[in-house]
């Protein structure tokens, strides 16, 4: 069984095609330029061919998550509800420091979701916020992930 997939990251992407004519099984030349999951082997040889580095391979299982400190995450959370609501304000202006700024809030926001847990599809954490939030999409998201 394939422990790894490939995933193209499309801002990094220069549209070259070289990954496309290394795959031995046409997983990279897609319509939408995802890489077909179902086909791909995880063989790595468009990771290496890409002069972009645009595509990593990314386990199919990911190790269980460690047990995280509830007040740890609670406070991560805070920050997170804070960082976004300033990246919101920051997006309002198109000067080029805001922009900078509404930029650098979005990564130090994925950083902060990643440390409290909740950035992996398996995470307790998102299962856990997606029940608690239990609009349609969020029982949609929930659907998908028992399916997989
Ligand atoms: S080799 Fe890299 S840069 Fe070229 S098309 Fe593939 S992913 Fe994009
Ligand atoms: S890892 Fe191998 S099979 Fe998967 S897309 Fe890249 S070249 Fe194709």
């Amino acid at each position: 069984m394939k422990q790894k997939y490939a995933v193209r990251n499309l801002n990094l992407c220069t549209k070259d095609c070289l990954c496309l004519y290394v795959c031995p099984t046409g997983a990279s030349d897609t319509e939408n330029s995802i890489i077909d999951v179902d086909k791909c082997i995880g063989c790595g040889a468009c990771a290496d061919a890409c002069p972009s580095k645009a595509i990593s391979l990314v386990p199919v299982n990911y190790p269980k998550q460690q047990v995280h400190n509830n007040e740890l995450v609670n406070k991560a959370r805070n920050l997170t509800k804070n960082k976004a609501r300033e990246e919101n304000i920051a997006s309002n202006d198109k000067s080029k420091l805001l922009v900078a700024i509404n930029k650098s809030m979005r990564l130090v926001n994925e950083d902060l979701f990643r440390e409290s847990g909740y950035m992996l599809p398996q995470s307790k954490n998102t299962h856990d916020l997606l029940k608690e939030i239990n609009n349609d999409i969020a029982k949609e998201l929930l659907k998908i992930e028992q399916n997989d």
